[in-house]
């Protein structure tokens, strides 16, 4: 592993980490990015690292990313921690996810925005 951590740094990682249920999302409750990515900044011996909390966790769990793959979410939340949510998994599986994904939050929200409509409907009449 390029980066040692040590054990004060990895409890306050997964301290950082919401979980409330083993099979739901672990919610970063730490800094999240404009992109919606948790960030832990780490200080080394001589220097600081931003790590992406998703990848830290794949990090810690399962060891080294192997060069060329990325850390994806099955659950399309970015910031979550779930080790089971997390697979391997290149650039064009990242896009065809994003694809996915954002068709879904796109359902979701109609799904939603029809649910509101309907009971305005309803309480208006
Ligand atoms: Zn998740």
């Amino acid at each position: 592993m390029p980066d040692e951590f040590t054990k004060k740094q990895l409890l306050s990682f997964w301290s950082r980490v919401s979980i409330i249920d083993f099979f739901d999302c672990w919610e970063w409750a730490g800094y999240v990015n404009d992109s919606g990515y948790g960030i832990l900044i780490i200080c080394h011996t001589n220097r600081k690292q931003g790590y992406r909390v998703h990848r830290l966790a794949w990090l810690l769990t399962y060891g080294e990313i192997p060069t060329g793959q990325m850390v994806l979410h099955r659950c399309g939340n970015p910031s979550c921690c779930n080790t089971n949510h997390l697979y391997l998994g290149n650039h064009s599986d990242n896009m065809r996810d994003k694809v996915e994904h954002n068709r879904l939050r796109k359902q979701n929200r109609s799904l939603l925005l029809s649910s509101k409509r309907h009971s305005k409907q309803a309480s208006s009449s």
